[in-house]
């Protein structure tokens, strides 16, 4: 089981470190691993880090950062590759320019960097200027819009390539791969799972979704992992 975090099992806040995670999700989230003989994983583009943060308690559980780059896992963890001198440059320019936008937020975990607006509408352009930029000084990198944000990483990582690499180890290799998430940075990871005739689960709505199946919002997933017993 896959599962990807923000949008997913937490309800999107206006920034990443303001999620809030409901407290009976990680007892639920590791109890289901237990059942699964291990097989579960958070598929998420927060770094290990940040996951770290979020699930102190879950300090078992198999987590997979940024898109794949990066794993914590009992079988074969993985570090990000170091960042160019240049992504070091931008993190810093992509924090100043923020400043000028309240609300939008600059992440920068390694190789990659997350520009945030949801709380910032007007700074979507910008931003999206900023990102096209930055790009002629990271060759190799790719940038991935969404409604709320711009996440710049090094092409050829996605959810799709971090679910097969999951999927070729213990404890998750042979068995049939589910991936619920919400997010256009979700759809590699569905088409992975339909093509290992597994379980792909979209949340919320998108009408060009290769998701099979669907779930309103992150109540409803939480409700269908049954992690929301005293959940409101
Ligand atoms: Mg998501």
């Amino acid at each position: 089981m896959f599962l990807d975090v923000d949008g997913c099992l937490l309800e999107h806040a206006c920034a990443p470190h303001l999620a809030r995670v409901p407290p009976q999700l990680p007892s639920r989230l590791l109890r289901l691993a237990e059942e699964l003989d291990g097989a579960l994983a958070l598929v998420s583009g927060r770094s290990l880090q940040s996951l770290q943060a979020l699930f102190p308690e879950c300090a078992e559980l198999c987590l997979s950062g940024m898109h794949g780059l990066e794993r914590r896992s009992a079988h074969a963890s993985l570090r990000a590759p170091a960042p160019p001198e240049s992504m070091l440059e931008l993190a810093g320019e992509a924090a100043r320019f923020a400043l000028d936008y309240p609300g939008a937020c600059v992440e920068a975990h390694g190789p990659c960097l997350n520009l945030h607006w949801r709380a910032a509408p007007d700074a979507a352009v910008a931003m999206g200027a900023f990102a096209d930029a930055a790009l002629t000084r990271l060759p190799g990198y790719r940038q991935h819009r969404g409604a709320h944000g711009i996440e710049i990483r090094p092409d050829g990582m996605d959810k799709g390539r971090a679910i097969a690499e999951l999927l070729a180890l213990a404890p998750f290799r042979g068995r049939t791969p589910v991936f619920a998430g919400d997010d256009p940075a979700d759809e590699p990871g569905f088409a992975m799972v339909n093509a290992h005739g597994g379980i792909s689960v979209l949340v919320g709505a998108r009408a060009d979704s290769a998701a099979r199946h669907r779930l309103d919002d992150p109540a409803q997933v939480r409700a269908w992992l049954g992690a929301d017993a005293q959940d409101h």
